[in-house]
């Protein structure tokens, strides 16, 4: 995202500016909306996005610096999130100005919140056979059809949408990507329940819901290319880490609070990875460590969990050296696939049928038995394995592609769903 700009700069030079401009503006008084505008206004805020973006174009390394500075003198950042984390880096790749204008700030300041509108019933692996139907109605667009999956959509402002605009063409070739306005009276929106107990996911349904002229991103057609940026930061599965042990202050009080509302649909992922972190503490805690098998199976977890970690550790060394998320993000998303599902074996194995019992009483309370419902997840989320080993074979490996019966086949003689 960098435009190599600040190339010249030194580190020690960016961190003694940061901790200047840190010394000269923050107060832990002030409301956490003002802070942040201050953030994005210097610059601060995305170190590495483009300067009229609330950025500075430093390269990556810069920006970790920025990162570390802040980090230290222990103030809030730009909120966690689908709007950082996917929107705002897609926009800023295929928005026009207008919406980087109307988006981009406002999502760094906190001020507005995403969900991701991609999958539906008939449409999840094969995103591009979605029928979500937008047809324009004057200025602007009508919507019609049903999205699934959507995480935190009950609480959203916006959703990032793909829809079909045009039926007669491949089906990869008819889809828009657009800006939903989520709060009016055709999006409605009801919470689905998971078999961890968790309400993370809804179904949102479209009744001639309305966008706005303008809220295209990118061309009317190209929404493929759209998805496509998307999905890739999306599978380097950035962490949701807990909220921070906060110093006093109304801007942490409030980054506290906000932080752990974001987190809500998202506070059993670290069950849904696993918890590796538990194995060993549990065959102890259990007097199962000396036993030859259950040592043999954590070896096997450590031995996943290691060369995985070495593998994000190159991953995240490319994107600091400028490289654009690609294919490689789908061996690390297998990888966390395999991880957790070792990880659930080895504690089903350590703690036998107690592990399933749920509830405070329950070993650790509930946790064991959550992992074992939450782990399948993390295999279907962002691409199932099956997805994964697909683009790995044909992007990676170079093996021949899957046979597509609907290439070049116009959408409405396709069969979908
Ligand atoms: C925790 C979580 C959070 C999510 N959050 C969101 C969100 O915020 N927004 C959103 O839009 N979506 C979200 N999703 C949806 C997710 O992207 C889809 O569930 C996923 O893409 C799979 O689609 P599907 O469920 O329709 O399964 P299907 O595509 O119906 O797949 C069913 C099975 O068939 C296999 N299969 C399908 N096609 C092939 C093929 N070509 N080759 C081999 N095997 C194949 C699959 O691997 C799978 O095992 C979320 C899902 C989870 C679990």
């Amino acid at each position: 995202m960098s435009d190599g700009a600040g190339a010249d700069l030194s580190a020690d030079t960016v961190r003694a500016e940061v901790a200047q401009w840190i010394e000269n503006n923050w107060n832990p008084d002030m409301p956490l909306g003002r802070w942040r505008e201050l953030l994005a206004d210097s610059g601060w805020a995305c170190p590495t996005w483009p300067r009229q973006w609330c950025g500075r174009s430093l390269s990556g390394a810069l920006g970790r610096v920025v990162a570390e500075e802040l980090k230290r003198a222990v103030v809030p950042g730009s909120p966690e999130g689908v709007g950082m984390m996917l929107v705002a880096p897609v926009l800023l790749e295929h928005g026009s100005d207008e919406l980087k204008q109307r988006f981009i700030r406002r999502t760094v300041t906190g001020e507005i919140t995403w969900c991701q509108l991609f999958s539906e019933p008939g449409a999840g692996s094969d995103l591009a056979g979605l029928q979500s139907r937008a047809t324009q109605d004057g200025d602007s667009w009508l919507l019609t059809g049903q999205k699934v999956w959507s995480t935190g959509a009950a609480t959203a402002d916006f959703g990032l949408l793909l829809a079909r605009t045009n039926a007669d063409v491949p089906k990869h070739q008819g889809i828009t990507a657009f800006v939903l306005p989520m709060r009016q009276p055709g999006v409605q929106v009801r919470p689905l329940r998971q078999m961890n107990g968790h309400s993370s996911f809804n179904e949102v349904f479209f009744d001639a819901a309305r966008i706005p002229a303008g809220h295209v991103i990118g061309e009317p057609g190209g929404g493929w290319l759209v998805a496509r940026t998307t999905l890739a930061h999306e599978r380097r599965l950035a962490a949701f880490p807990p909220p921070p042990r906060a110093p006093g202050g109304r801007a942490w009080r409030e980054a506290v609070a906000e932080r752990t509302a974001a987190a809500e649909p998202h506070k059993w992922y670290p069950q849904r990875a696993g918890r590796p972190d538990l194995a060993i503490p549990q065959a102890q805690a259990l007097g199962r460590s000396r036993e030859p098998v259950v040592r043999q199976e954590i070896a096997r977890l450590i031995e996943l969990a290691w060369s995985a970690r070495w593998m994000a550790d190159r991953a995240a060394a490319a994107r600091i050296a400028g490289q654009r998320p690609g294919a490689e993000g789908s061996l690390g998303k297998l990888a966390s696939s395999r991880i957790a599902r070792q990880a659930a074996r080895v504690h089903a194995l350590i703690a036998g049928a107690a592990g399933m019992l749920a509830g405070p009483e329950a070993l650790l309370g509930g946790t064991i038995a959550e992992i074992g419902v939450s782990v399948p997840a993390i295999s279907i989320a962002g691409g199932t394995d099956e997805i994964q080993r697909t683009i790995i074979a044909e992007r990676i490996l170079g093996l021949p592609r899957e046979p597509d019966v609907s290439a070049g086949v116009p959408f409405r003689e396709v069969r979908a769903g």
